[in-house]
């Protein structure tokens, strides 16, 4: 497995077989079994794949935990060799954005709520470090975790937007035993936040339960997410979420193909969880 953060040695091991098709697997590193399952899938669908480990400093605010984001190298490269993974894109902050470096990527409309409501310039700094890792890597495909729904969609448009010659594939959620969605962040909850942790996908599945039973009414769903959190010990609510899944708009009447998403502050360690659901009849 080759392992560099040297843009021409990925290119040229990239292009040593033009024919070959390529995956892109993107990551911070801090690997757990969500990363593998990109990384297996994309090793299963390509002749070759390339994950790359950056924490990308500028999809962080100020206030956000980029010093104290756990960094894990040699164990995650193990990992990514392991999972069949060809090469391993490492850079350093100033292998990517060298001095004078100053373009931006902005996606409209769709970065603006959820996340990017509370995280303001968060997805202008994935879509720029998205599009570079692209035109660096060239993969066919790339792979991203629906863990993160909103950085999808957002990709998506990208995507089409900027006609990059890729298929972006979202991978399913992977799961603690109770429910967690994993997460590099689920390290920083103590032992009791991380019993209480499990209130997100407890939440999301009462109100997959509630549509299921015939509810209808998003606001109720939001609220009863809102309550859920707040009777929780150590949990503050950020953002409930049911919106349409292709523009992320708030929904008044459940019907079609929806997000249901949430944001939560389990003691200082911010949490985000989705549920997707398709197909919704009218009642
Ligand atoms: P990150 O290192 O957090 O930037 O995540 C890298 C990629 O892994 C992103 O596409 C995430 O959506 C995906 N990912 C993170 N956690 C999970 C998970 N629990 N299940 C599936 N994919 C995940």
């Amino acid at each position: 497995m080759l392992v560099t953060q040297n843009i021409t040695e990925i290119r040229q091991a990239r292009w040593a077989d033009p024919a070959s098709t390529w995956g892109l697997v993107p990551t911070m590193g801090a690997l757990h079994a969500g990363h593998i399952s990109l990384a297996e899938r994309a090793v299963a669908e390509n002749d070759k794949s390339c994950a790359t480990i950056f924490v990308n400093p500028t999809q962080f605010a100020p206030t956000d935990d980029l010093d104290k984001y756990p960094r894990t190298l040699e164990r995650d490269l193990e990992m990514l060799e392991q999972a069949g993974i060809n090469m391993v894109f490492t850079p350093t902050p100033a292998v990517m954005y060298p001095d004078g470096f100053g373009t931006r990527v902005l996606v409209d409309g769709v970065t603006d709520r959820l996340e990017g409501e509370h995280r303001p310039g968060h997805f202008d700094g994935v879509t720029q470090v998205v599009s570079k890792l692209f035109n660096i890597v060239q993969p066919t495909r790339a792979y991203f975790g629906q863990k993160d729904a909103q950085q999808t969609v957002v990709l998506k448009k990208l995507v089409r937007d900027l006609n990059f010659n890729l298929d972006l594939i979202v991978c399913p959620t992977v799961r603690e035993p109770d429910g967690l969605a994993m997460s590099s962040r689920n390290r920083y909850l103590s032992a009791e936040e991380r019993q209480h942790a499990t209130v997100l996908y407890q939440s999301l599945s009462q109100a997959a339960e509630m549509i299921e039973n015939g509810e209808r009414d998003a606001e109720n769903i939001r609220q009863m997410i809102a309550d859920k959190v707040k009777s929780t010990p150590h949990a503050e609510l950020i953002y409930s979420s049911v919106a349409s899944n292709l523009d992320l708009s708030e929904l008044e009447t459940i019907s079609g193909n929806i997000l249901i998403s949430l944001a939560v502050l389990v003691g200082d360690t911010r949490l985000i969880d989705n549920f997707m659901i398709d197909g919704i009849e009218p009642m």
